[in-house]
């Protein structure tokens, strides 16, 4: 939709759209790296792609009774966001939340991509990147990131 909506009719006529740096998957490990990428790389621009519809990748994705972190907290969470629940082994919605307010408060959640699921990532030495293809979930179209 996206391609055709911009008169391209294949998608290898599509200019990808580039970035400085791409991270696949907004969970605990996606969030975490968007962070420290924005806090010592200000200038760089990112974005994180993400095959679901949310964050928080395990955490949001396993909802049954009971769920729970096997470590504590304090050495599972992020050292630039200290745990502060009373709890240090916590329950899923806890660290699913953690993982969210630490997303919006930092203005992560808006460089995510959803419904972005990386299918392929190709290198190439002479123009220093990667070529990145996602399936859409939503439209079921191949995009291009560099
Ligand atoms: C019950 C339970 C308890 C756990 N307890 C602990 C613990 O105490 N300590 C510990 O260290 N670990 C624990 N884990 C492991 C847990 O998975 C990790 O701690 C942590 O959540 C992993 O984060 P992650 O971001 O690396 O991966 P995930 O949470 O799996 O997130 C990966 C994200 O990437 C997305 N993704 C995957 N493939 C693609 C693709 N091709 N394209 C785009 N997006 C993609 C997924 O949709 C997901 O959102 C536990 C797991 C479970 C289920």
């Amino acid at each position: 939709m996206e391609r055709r909506a911009r008169g391209w009719d294949t998608l290898a006529e599509m200019p990808p759209e580039h970035f400085d740096v791409l991270i696949v998957g907004a969970g605990l490990s996606g969030i975490g790296a968007a962070h420290h990428l924005q806090t010592a790389c200000p200038g760089k621009t990112y974005a994180i792609l993400e095959a679901r519809e949310s964050i928080g990748g395990t955490w949001d994705l396993f909802r049954y009774p009971g769920i729970r972190s096997d470590s504590d907290m304090y050495t599972l969470g992020y050292s630039f966001r200290p745990w502060e629940d009373a709890k240090s082994i916590a329950d899923g919605p806890s660290i699913l939340s953690y993982v969210r307010r630490t997303a919006s408060d930092d203005g992560i959640d808006r460089r995510i991509r959803f419904n972005h699921r990386v299918v392929s990532a190709e290198w190439s030495t002479a123009d220093g990147r990667w070529t990145v293809e996602a399936t859409r979930g939503d439209t079921e179209e191949t995009v291009r990131r560099t």
